[in-house]
């Protein structure tokens, strides 16, 4: 049986996919279109519909049709393989559930809870436009600027103050009470019971359950694909809680949603920023006055769900919190929890032997070791919003539409923030207090990987508090020898379990024969690879068999094979992420399910706790459990390699992989540059071939990483 994601590609075309939002325009081998992930004038985005692969020569973003459906819609991937699994009437549960059974099961109450959420948010929005008792939630409804406009857009309701007048109408539609208690929706009468305060009336309904939202103003909550999840209620008055949300059910994962990110999506990417505000009426304010890329963390406090939901759509995370003490609190634990939500980027540095060599010309032949230290760099940008004290988001959009508009644009950059925040409440006159402002900010600006950034903060740092830069420069040094790790830059060894290096690996290289020309060398490589351990075989059969069914050629085919196999080494022993990861990313995987697996070792090996010794699986979804399997076999178990061998290994496969990868680049481009030069674009050659030189560097920089070692 050929594999779920398999079955779906070849379902699937992914030049009707992108088609979809994109148009495409023929162009020799490839269809042409505006890249839909940048700004561009001339289209650089295309659709190889051979390889069913799509790349930007603009903004550089690649993939195939999950990964397009991923950033298109910015979902992760499991619900990328939902959503074009039901496309390609594919079902997910035959595929992919241990308990197929039981699947269908939830799967059929989650669409029917969907259903009953969908009729209490019509119930709840009559009656706020229309029932009499709402006069109250409508009047305040005003005088916090909401429009009538916004009350539809947002389908806002209202809950009156009986005890039971959703779930009669709701029983009356044909739910039953269970359905009402599992959405949510109602309480059993046993619990009243319990709680001594309550009384509830209406017995001769003979009814067992009683409303859960009562006498407030409702908010309907949305997933990002505009279903209705959850509600949250505000009391009118002096009701406790002031804010009641929908409890957990299977929809609704608290401490996870955020409101109005359905109606924010688009303009979040287009914006590429997102706008984190803590109420409901601040989002809908923001929304009304033209700030549609802000939504509203639903809970008490931000935390790392909250960023999962987003980081698919943009990396700017700009936090609009109340900045009240407690506000000051929120954002700080805010941003440690978006920096944990974002991935990582390991980024090669080369070291540098002597002062002689500059980093920047990269390797040379003649440098004496291969020497590469890993650094940790946080994808994303995270800033803060200054609001004025005292006033909340909605009142200052209201009062100073061009204010607020100007502070969204000019957010104030994280270090900045910390500058503020980490320093209020000190006299920096104060010799005393002049100490605690470095003691907070040497650590905050240690963090900073930029060199050049990390120097004008510390000048900015000596400044503020008239220290000399030289001493201040010194106890930064002191503090970073002491302390390897402060959240961004990572310290390798935590994760490298038996193959423990300092913070620096070796790439040792493949032997390959001077002056090689990229394309040409590529199957030529020896080493101990999926041909000399068990299992394999059989493998290759499905796969040869997979390849005649969809068209893949020999060479994303061998591909493959090593990419089982490298994924297979991670899986036995997870330390060896360590030596690959500065070598190969995600985008250089061409199977969807081994780009996926190595996409969670990625995000698992960069937290900060040390999941050695769990094993990896419980990570991957059901889905891919099968892939999973198949990369171990192509290992096989008996594997006769040990530490230092398996290190080899994987650096070669990885930067194997990393080569044919930068050569289909290279191939693509080369396609991209004849069509170009025969319509005569002369601007769009030039970039192409500046391109092309690009890749060319890098292939030199791996193939002489690989010589230091021969
Ligand atoms: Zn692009």
């Amino acid at each position: 049986m050929a594999s779920l994601i398999d079955t779906i590609k070849a379902k699937i075309d992914v030049v009707d996919e992108v088609g979809l939002v994109v148009a495409l325009r023929k162009s020799g081998k490839s269809l042409q279109g505006h890249c839909p992930f940048h700004n561009e004038r001339t289209p650089s985005f295309h659709v190889f519909p051979e390889s069913q692969t799509w790349r930007c020569f603009g903004c550089q973003e690649g993939g195939d049709v999950f990964t397009f459906v991923e950033k298109q819609q910015g979902v992760d991937f499991p619900e990328a393989l939902r959503y074009l699994a039901e496309k390609a009437g594919v079902s997910l549960e035959a595929y992919s559930s241990p308990n197929p059974e039981r699947e269908r099961e939830t799967n059929a109450l989650k669409e029917r809870l969907r259903k009953l959420n969908e009729d209490a948010v019509l119930w709840f929005h009559q009656m706020l436009l229309r029932s009499k008792e709402a006069a109250e939630a409508r009047a305040y409804l005003q005088s916090r600027g909401v429009s009538s406009e916004s009350v539809i857009a947002f389908s806002l309701g209202y809950a009156p103050d009986h005890w039971d007048a959703l779930s009669r109408y709701l029983l009356g539609q044909g739910y039953t009470e269970q359905e009402l208690v599992d959405g949510g929706l109602a309480r059993t009468r046993e619990m009243a019971k319990v709680g001594s305060s309550v009384r509830v009336s209406g017995e001769e309904q003979g009814g067992g359950v009683y409303d859960y939202f009562r006498g407030r103003i409702i908010f309907p909550i949305r997933d990002m694909r505009g279903r209705v999840i959850g509600f949250g209620g505000r009391a009118l008055g002096d009701g406790q809680p002031k804010y009641l949300n929908s409890p957990q059910t299977l929809l609704f994962e608290k401490n996870s949603v955020l409101y109005a990110l359905d109606m924010a999506r688009d303009a979040i990417k287009l914006a590429k920023q997102v706008v984190i505000v803590e109420g409901y009426v601040d989002a809908v304010i923001a929304h009304q006055y033209g700030t549609k890329q802000t939504v509203a963390c639903i809970g008490s406090a931000i935390t790392e769900k909250h960023i999962q939901q987003i980081k698919k759509l943009t990396k700017q995370v700009t936090l609009a919190l109340d900045p009240d003490a407690a506000g000051v609190a929120a954002t700080e634990h805010g941003i440690q929890e978006a920096l944990k939500a974002f991935d990582r980027t390991v980024v090669p540095v080369p070291v540098v032997a002597n002062n002689r060599s500059a980093a920047s010309k990269g390797y040379r032949r003649n440098e004496p070791r291969g020497m590469i230290r890993l650094e940790e760099v946080v994808d994303a940008e995270i800033n803060v919003l200054q609001l004025p004290a005292g006033e909340d988001p909605d009142e200052v959009i209201r009062r100073d539409f061009v204010a607020w508009t100007y502070a969204v644009a000019h957010p104030l950059p994280l270090i900045d923030y910390y500058f503020v925040a980490r320093t209020a409440g000190l006299n920096l006159r104060e010799p005393a207090d002049k100490t605690e402002a470095a003691k907070r900010l040497l650590p905050v600006i240690g963090s900073i990987s930029d060199r050049v950034k990390r120097d004008a903060y510390l000048r900015k740092l000596a400044t503020m508090i008239s220290i000399e830069e030289r001493s201040l420069n010194d106890e930064l040094q002191r503090m970073l020898r002491g302390q390897k790790s402060n959240g961004v830059i990572a310290k390798f060894s935590d994760h490298t379990g038996q193959y423990r290096s300092s913070g620096s690996v070796t790439v040792p290289g493949e032997k390959s024969p001077g002056g090689e020309q990229p394309g040409a060398g590529e199957e030529s490589a020896k080493m101990n690879g999926p041909e000399e351990v068990g299992g394999i075989s059989q493998a290759k059969d499905q796969r040869r068999q997979e390849s005649r069914t969809f068209g893949l050629d020999k060479r994303i085919k061998d591909r493959i094979k090593w990419e089982d196999y490298l994924i297979g080494l991670l899986l036995q022993n997870p330390g060896l992420w360590s030596h690959v990861c500065g070598i190969i990313n995600d985008g250089d995987f061409a199977g969807t399910d081994t780009r996926e697996l190595y996409h969670i070792f990625n995000s698992v090996y960069q937290r900060d706790s040390s999941p050695l010794f769990q094993s990896i699986e419980q990570f991957v979804p059901s889905a891919l459990l099968e892939t999973a399997a198949r990369a171990r076999e192509s290992v096989g178990s008996g594997s006769p390699l040990d530490g230092a061998g398996l290190v080899k290994a994987a650096v070669q496969c990885a930067t194997r992989l990393k080569r044919a990868r930068l050569l289909q680049s290279n191939t693509e481009l080369q396609y991209l540059i004849r069509g170009a030069t025969e319509a005569g674009e002369s601007a769009t050659v030039r970039q192409l071939q500046q391109q092309s030189l690009e890749i060319h560097r890098q292939l030199r920089t791996i193939d002489s990483a690989m010589h230091l070692q021969g």
